[in-house]
């Protein structure tokens, strides 16, 4: 069904607490947690709790999930002190999306170039 959580899933294991996380921010909905990998000084990730593919997806099932997304990057921006920040979704192996459940990178703390590389 669709949103429920996948074995194979990496950031289900996260939500479920089976992978352990570094995280910023928790509601009902989604969880806010750092990037293991981060490419700026403030690099966290947010996601639903539930299990979608990708941001349209998830905007297609569910909009209002969506747009708690978009909050909760503010939500991390104002916890963070971050005049300015960027939110990406990496759509597609060829955008360079490597984990298919979707996700806001949340970016800052340095310049941030425009257009990206
Ligand atoms: P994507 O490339 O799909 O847009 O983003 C996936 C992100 O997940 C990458 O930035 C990567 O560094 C991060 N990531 C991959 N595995 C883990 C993990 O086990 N824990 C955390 N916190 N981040 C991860
Ligand atoms: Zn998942």
């Amino acid at each position: 069904m669709a949103g429920e959580p996948q074995d194979d899933c990496l950031f289900c294991k996260i939500v479920a607490g089976h992978v352990p996380a570094t995280i910023v921010r928790e509601t009902e909905t989604t969880v806010a947690f750092r990037d293991i990998n981060p490419q700026a000084p403030t690099h966290v990730l947010i996601i639903p709790r539930a299990h979608y593919k990708d941001a349209a997806a998830l905007a297609t099932a569910e909009p209002a999930l969506a747009a708690d997304l978009l909050r909760e990057a503010q939500a991390v921006a104002d916890d963070e002190k971050l005049d300015s920040y960027r939110v990406v979704f990496n759509t597609g192996a060829g955008a360079g999306q490597t984990v298919f459940h979707t996700h806001a990178h949340v970016l800052g703390g340095r310049g941030l170039e425009w257009p990206p590389g």
